[in-house]
């Protein structure tokens, strides 16, 4: 079925309460809610394992603190304060670095982090809003996009001269990664992270497989469907209350590192997966490849799915609906 001009995101279809419960069912969940990495972020546990979910919590705001821009004391800010030299970095920022670096080889440069000299050039990553460069700054900093001139070296992390790095596209999935690797770690079999529509679903949620909704956020009472998860992250990129508009044009906040430009048409790319920094990134470089190119890399990995919208269709990989129990797709 086509879905013209509806922006999809997910949520999930619980309370939105601070801290809700999950009753009725054979386990009984607590939700404990931060804000951190510029979006809320919820962890549900089982009720009897509440204090684990601040140690969830807990990785968000480490990994914030390792790859967040606007922090001139993170790892980031100081591999792109030092372009051109080697910079030591924490494990988990080279071990990121490294999955990006991967995602960039896969898609063929849709994915790439040096995309940052853009991101910054527009402003993405600072609070104060948006500009629109001149052509001839967008084709200075396109010159310095290439993620192949990135170097790491155990936790060691070299970018090019004139080069900057942005982690957005994957920081969060990377975050979620963290976050569940350490609940794991505490025993925990069942629990449900939620990084601002960036998902884990680990184990059962109160009723089987956790249930997230995809919502119409045009319609944001509407739920379009619902996916059954258990141990898949859940990434989509795209999202309503992110975009800009040049001359009443519609633009993305991800950029095409080809034209140096944001992506439009596009509307929205969801990517199911067992890993979330994977499922995070390779959501954004389909973002930028499009359909036909996104849906190929996506079919050539195994355990990915991905739903693409566009503003005239929608299409799946031919495994989504799998994890689809109801829609009306
Ligand atoms: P996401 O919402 O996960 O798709 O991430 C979007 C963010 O990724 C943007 O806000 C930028 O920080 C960053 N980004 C933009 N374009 C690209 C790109 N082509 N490759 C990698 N990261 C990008
Ligand atoms: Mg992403």
């Amino acid at each position: 079925m086509k879905i013209t001009d509806k922006f999809l995101i997910l949520m999930m279809l619980s309370s939105p309460l601070l801290t809700s419960c999950h009753r009725g069912g054979k386990r009984r969940f607590v939700r404990r809610t931060a804000f951190i990495m510029g979006t809320v972020i919820n962890v549900d546990v089982p009720a009897e394992s509440a204090w684990a979910a601040d140690t969830a919590i807990e990785a968000f705001r480490l990994v914030d603190s390792l790859m967040s821009p606007l922090k001139d004391s993170s790892d980031l800010s100081r591999i792109n304060g030092n372009a051109g030299r080697w910079v030591r970095v924490s494990p988990l920022t080279a071990e990121c670095i490294r999955y990006a670096l991967q995602i960039g080889e896969l898609s063929g440069g849709a994915f790439d982090i040096t995309a940052g000299a853009l991101v910054h050039l527009w402003h993405f990553d600072t609070e104060k809003g948006w500009v629109e460069p001149s052509k001839s700054s967008i084709d200075s900093a396109s010159k310095f996009v290439d993620f192949r001139k990135i170097e790491v070296n155990d936790d060691s992390v070299r970018i090019g001269r004139g080069q900057r790095i942005d982690l957005g596209g994957i920081a969060k999935g990377y975050a979620i990664d963290l976050a569940v690797e350490r609940l794991k770690r505490l025993g925990i079999r069942n629990a449900l992270i939620d990084a601002g529509g960036d998902i884990y679903a680990l184990g059962n949620g109160p009723h089987g497989k956790w249930r997230i909704g995809i919502r119409d956020p045009f319609n944001r009472g509407n739920i379009m469907g619902i996916l059954a998860l258990s141990d898949k992250s859940v990434c989509t990129s795209g999202d309503y209350e992110r975009f800009i508009k040049v001359n009443g044009v519609r633009y993305s906040h991800i950029f095409d590192p080809r034209t140096g430009w944001p992506v439009r048409g596009v509307v929205s790319v969801t990517v199911i997966g067992p890993i979330s920094t994977m499922s995070d990134g390779l959501a954004t470089a389909v973002f930028v490849l499009g359909p036909k190119k996104g849906l190929k890399l996506i079919n050539s990995l195994d355990g990915y799915e991905t739903m693409i919208v566009t503003e005239s269709d929608t299409l799946f990989s031919p495994g989504f609906r799998n994890y689809l129990v109801s829609g009306e797709f």
